[in-house]
């Protein structure tokens, strides 16, 4: 049996990304590459062997479930959950061997008596608010929350992070500045409460990429792993003020192939709500990928190409099908490939692509391809 729709995952471009970050910063720096949501979409398990295999150190996952789901395919190296843990399924993630981030007492006073359950100190990783107003704890209430810390004798502060929340959308760095100084005062802060924390770490993929000052002990990139920018300003202000050899590969290739062939007549309404229509005898391609897999339904102008040719996708995309016009390319056969995104012989289609055809961002592109399509890893 084949499927109507498959992945290909490069490998070769995971390892390039992952080497490239290694490259830059330093073998002393923990890697701790973002496996959520599928590994960005590109299938959490296989993903997270190959980085793991191609040097990174650590894995940072969103739930226990990921977590879970990493142990269950025995891999062993430390995990970090960067999102919420719900306080009944604390118990698992402490067996499971998981870092958690805290920024609340009622998560740490749970880790704690999951931790008496295990024998092992808890390690855990403080969150502090500097600016992006999500998970953290107020930096005028962090004090205290580190006194009473020192009260468990089974929690140990391993780390302590904070995340940025203005650093890929601007060329002005300004606020990403001003979470970093609180950042740095935070860390002195626990210092002075007598507490050394080993591991302080906020950058994600352009802050990695982009300024070396926030790399410390741990860096937690996610989509650069991948092989995809964070924006187009990281990447512009990389050009401008970096540019020092760093190159990332795109890994992931969306194929589909085509159910049927037709000539329809000029005039004739393509698709649901008769949104287009023909200028002229059409010949269409009756492609079996549609809004269910992940093929966004607000995509218009989009297209797929076909024989390495690019062929505009006809009216809406409807949950199991798309149509694409095919009539200037030659020769094109029924169950012939066709690439939806990624590379073909001499151009591609790249996930800033499907980001500008439904106005969204490269991240939500990739993380929303369905987890049921067959993740194939290639060379
Ligand atoms: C997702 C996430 C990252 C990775 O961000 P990228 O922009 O994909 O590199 C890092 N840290 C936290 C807390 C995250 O949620």
């Amino acid at each position: 049996m084949s499927d109507l729709t498959w992945i290909e995952i490069s490998k070769s471009s995971l390892v390039n990304n992952i080497q490239q970050l290694r490259k830059i910063i330093g073998q002393k720096t923990i890697l701790c590459p973002c496996v959520k949501a599928n590994a960005y979409g590109h299938g959490l398990i296989k993903t997270s062997k190959i980085f793991l295999n191609a040097g990174a150190d650590w894995l940072s996952v969103n739930s226990v479930y990921e977590a879970q789901a990493l142990r269950d395919a025995n891999i062993k190296a430390p995990l970090y959950i960067l999102g919420y843990v719900p306080l009944d399924s604390i118990d698992l993630a402490i067996k499971l061997g998981c870092r958690l981030v805290i920024y609340n007492h009622e998560t740490l006073n749970a880790v704690s008596s999951a931790s008496a359950k295990t024998g092992n100190p808890a390690k855990i990783h403080l969150k502090v608010e500097t600016g992006t107003n999500r998970q953290g704890i107020l930096y005028k209430n962090l004090k205290a929350f580190v006194q009473n810390i020192k009260t468990f004798n089974n929690i140990e502060i391993e780390g302590l992070s904070t995340h940025f929340a203005n650093i890929e959308d601007t060329t002005d760095h300004s606020y990403a500045e001003l979470q970093l100084k609180r950042f740095t005062e935070a860390a002195a802060s626990i210092k002075e409460a007598g507490i050394d924390v080993p591991i302080l770490h906020c950058a994600n993929s352009a802050a990695t990429i982009l300024f070396k000052k926030t790399r410390f002990n741990m860096v937690r990139p996610g989509i650069s792993c991948y092989g995809m920018w964070p924006s187009s300003e990281t990447y512009d202000a990389y050009i401008h003020e970096i540019k020092n050899g760093f190159k990332l590969s795109p890994a992931l290739t969306w194929k589909a192939k085509i159910a049927q062939i037709k000539t329809i007549p000029a005039g004739d309404p393509i698709g649901y709500g008769c949104t287009y229509k023909t200028k002229k005898d059409t010949k269409v391609a009756i492609i079996p990928v549609g809004y269910y897999d992940g093929y966004d339904r607000s995509i218009i102008n989009g297209h797929v190409l076909i024989n390495d040719q690019i062929a505009p996708v006809r009216g809406r995309v409807c949950m199991n099908i798309i149509m694409a016009d095919i009539t200037d390319i030659p020769e094109v056969k029924m169950e012939n490939e066709v690439v939806l995104m990624g590379r073909s012989k001499s151009t591609e289609i790249t996930a800033e692509n499907f980001a500008g055809w439904s106005e969204t961002i490269n991240y939500e592109v990739t993380t929303r391809i369905n987890e049921r399509i067959p993740r194939i890893i290639v060379k």
